[in-house]
């Protein structure tokens, strides 16, 4: 299959690597002049678990210097660069291909439709992970899964097609009943844990040992789970906090210090109106008050700025 990775940072890389060797035929699409550069003169080196390097020769472009069609597109941007890389694509979206996100945080299946039909868009959640470690560089551990479905699912020709050729690659996709549930009680968690440990400067266990972490986790959720209500998405706070307290152990995910903190770290812009700001808009919108997700999405363009980040 011929197939677009459309912003090859972390994410987009590892899937790169994995379909390509699965021998399919891949393109790594992205804005960085530098990474581009590199994995085109040096190939991508991806460190693995046990802390050895392995070099991928793989075809690099710029999204301007992209003619050729695709079976497939997956956009791994971050959600704000989503609209840029559609605008950017948008030749290569002529021919229709199917367009898969799994990128983190609300709104992402509404740019997309901004952009390509409705029916051929898939939308997902993914708990592989990987870290830009450099240009042309990704370190990556363990191993993950994919939960996805067409927005349309009468409409979708094949996903059990694409289903196959994900699982061919070794990236264990399956389908997901209700995506829209699915990709809210991720962004219900990343709203607790990547904004509060961002605020805090702390990892998943410390803001587990807080003794208000329920105070504090229960302002989001409680919130998220009346503006779902009002815009008919299954949303339920009780869930998403036994999910975010299963995180606390540090012999699993506690140690981790979430993406947010890591973009902030690096003076990255972070994703946080397609999560906690996302919610706050909505519930606006739909004349549900969402204060705390409103004050925390400002709190944290607010430390943006402090550290120079556009
Ligand atoms: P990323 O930051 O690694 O890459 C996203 C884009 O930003 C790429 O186009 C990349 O080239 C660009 N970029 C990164 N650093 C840059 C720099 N210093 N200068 C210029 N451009 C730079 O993002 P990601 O981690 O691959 O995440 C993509 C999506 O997947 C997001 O929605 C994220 O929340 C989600 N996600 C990430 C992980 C993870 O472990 N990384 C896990 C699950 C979901």
């Amino acid at each position: 299959m011929k197939i677009a990775i459309a912003g090859a940072g972390a994410m987009g890389s590892r899937f790169g690597v994995k379909l390509q060797s699965a021998g399919n035929q891949v393109t790594l699409i992205d804005n960085w002049d530098e990474h581009v550069t590199t994995i085109q003169q040096q190939g991508l080196t991806v460190t693995t678990d046990d802390g050895t390097d392995h070099v991928y020769h793989m075809t690099a472009k710029r999204p301007e210097e992209v003619t050729e069609q695709f079976d497939l597109v997956i956009l791994f941007t971050k959600a704000m660069q989503m609209d840029q890389m559609l605008q950017q694509l948008s030749g290569v979206l002529g021919n229709q291909p199917t367009v898969l996100t799994l990128a983190n945080g609300i709104g992402n299946v509404e740019t997309i439709e901004r952009h390509v039909p409705k029916d051929h868009v898939v939308a997902g959640t993914t708990v592989w992970s990987s870290s830009l470690t450099g240009p042309g560089h990704i370190t990556v551990t363990g191993t993950g899964s994919i939960s996805l479905q067409a927005i349309v699912p009468e409409k979708f020709p094949d996903l059990p097609g694409l289903i196959a050729t994900l699982n061919g690659a070794g990236l264990n996709a399956s389908p997901a009943e209700n995506v829209l549930a699915a990709i809210w009680k991720k962004a219900g968690l990343n709203s607790v844990l990547n904004t509060y440990c961002t605020l805090f400067d702390c990892n998943i266990a410390e803001f587990g040992s807080l003794p208000n972490w329920r105070t504090l986790n229960d302002a989001v959720l409680n919130e998220f789970e009346a503006v779902a209500t009002a815009a008919k998405i299954q949303f339920s706070a009780a869930d998403v906090t036994a999910l975010i307290a299963a995180q606390f152990d540090p012999s699993k995910n506690g140690g981790h210090y979430p993406s947010m903190h890591q973009d902030m770290a690096k003076k990255r812009p972070t994703e946080i109106d397609f999560l906690n700001g996302y919610v706050a808009k909505l519930g606006a919108k739909l004349n549900v008050p969402a204060p705390t997700n409103a004050l925390l999405a400002q709190l944290i363009h607010s430390q943006e700025s402090l550290k120079g980040i556009k």
